[in-house]
């Protein structure tokens, strides 16, 4: 049964899978507002450009290029990088190095939480752009992965 977009019932803490798109857009505004204070120089690159050494490796070695350029170095081109928690998976999370990995995850019995994470692997600019749950009992959720 698909629940399409309920009003009501936000706010609370509750899993609300219809609320994917919207939080996406979300992020996107937090992320072009972050981006709009480093440049006027409200916040340091240094408090944004602090990408863990892990999602930075993670980045150069699976990362999935982009074609948008660093909003903050303007030096290299961001790439994509997927993490995917849930049971049984690494502490720090699994980082699918393709899309087929990723796909499989998604369809794991146990339910999993992906981040999608846009990484400058220059400056270490890194912004969370999705955050979407996967896998599950039912298995039949639609995984929706971006090619
Ligand atoms: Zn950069």
């Amino acid at each position: 049964m698909s629940v399409t977009s309920e009003p009501g019932a936000s706010g609370r803490a509750g899993r609300a899978v219809s609320a994917d798109i919207s939080a996406g857009v979300e992020y996107r505004l937090v992320r072009n507002r972050l981006v709009r204070d480093v440049e006027r120089g409200r916040t340091m690159k240094i408090d944004v450009c602090d990408a863990h050494p892990e999602l930075l490796r993670a980045a150069r070695n699976v990362g999935r290029p982009t074609k948008e350029t660093c909003p903050i170095c303007a030096e290299c081109r961001l790439v994509t990088v997927t993490f995917v928690f849930g049971a049984k998976l690494p502490a720090g999370g699994r980082c699918p190095g393709t899309a087929a990995e990723l796909a499989q995850l998604c369809r794991r019995p146990e339910p999993v939480l992906c981040y999608e994470v846009e990484v400058c692997p220059e400056c270490a600019w890194h912004h969370l752009m999705r955050k979407y749950p996967g896998g599950g009992p039912k298995g039949r959720r639609r995984s929706k992965v971006a090619p």
